[in-house]
């Protein structure tokens, strides 16, 4: 099976693919965590890609496309995998296309985790994240349950993301708006496109994509 999680930065993606991952057995493939982590490693797309990522802007189609189509060849897609975080714009879905149909295998949903776009500068900049395990936090919504003790490993050490300043959050919902919402109407137009709740709790959230992915 494969499967798109869309939506605005904030709507809680990353929490929802790994869950989907552990739970569906597909593949998170998030493009945001794999340019991190080239930035951190000094690679030379770390290097390309570095500048657009802290202005919340987008990273070249050429990087984001050559990195997917990489990624998805290895043996750990094959049963299936969850994208977050690509395609962001028009031109990427029309590459994903492609490359799918290349390999004779077809996009079974597209999930659009809807919220109100208001509450997400709040939500993003009070995010943080376990740096041993990568369970996500928040200062608003989830904190541990011990101050500065990571209730899934018990590690004491966190890390915010740069890109998670008020500033940048504002680019990236900017950025959202203008060129990755009109793949809502690309995808709907293919009979592809599901909606949750973005905005209810995690396990709910959880449970609705679920359903989705049960029917498709
Ligand atoms: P994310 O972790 O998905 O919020 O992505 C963080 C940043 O990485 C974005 O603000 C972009 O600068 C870059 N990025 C992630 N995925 C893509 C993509 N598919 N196309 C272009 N840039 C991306």
């Amino acid at each position: 099976m494969i499967v798109i999680l869309l939506g605005p930065p904030g709507a809680g993606k990353g929490t929802q693919a790994k869950r989907v991952q552990q739970h569906h057995n597909l593949m998170q493939l998030s493009t945001g965590d794999m340019l991190r982590e080239a930035c951190e490693t000094g690679s030379p797309i770390g290097r390309q890609a570095r500048a657009a990522m802290d202005a919340g802007e987008l990273v070249s189609d050429e990087i984001v496309v050559g990195i997917i189509a990489e990624r998805i060849e290895r043996d750990d897609c094959a049963g299936g995998f969850l994208l977050d975080g690509f395609p962001r714009n028009v031109a990427q879905a029309r590459a994903l296309d492609a490359m799918l149909a290349e390999k004779g295998r077809k996009l079974d949903a597209v999930v659009e985790m809807r919220v109100d776009e208001e509450a997400l500068v709040k939500r993003i900049s009070g995010r943080f994240t376990c740096a041993t395990c990568k369970e996500g936090y928040n200062d608003y919504y989830k904190r541990p349950k011990m101050d500065g003790i990571c209730d899934v490993c018990g590690g004491n050490e966190f890390f915010r993301r740069d890109d998670d300043n008020e500033e940048t959050v504002r680019n990236r919902l900017e950025t959202y708006r203008a060129q990755t919402k009109p793949l809502l109407p690309y995808y709907e137009a293919r009979g592809v496109l599901h909606t949750v709740d973005g905005m209810a709790g995690i396990d709910e959230v959880e449970r609705q994509v679920a359903e989705v992915l049960k029917a498709a």
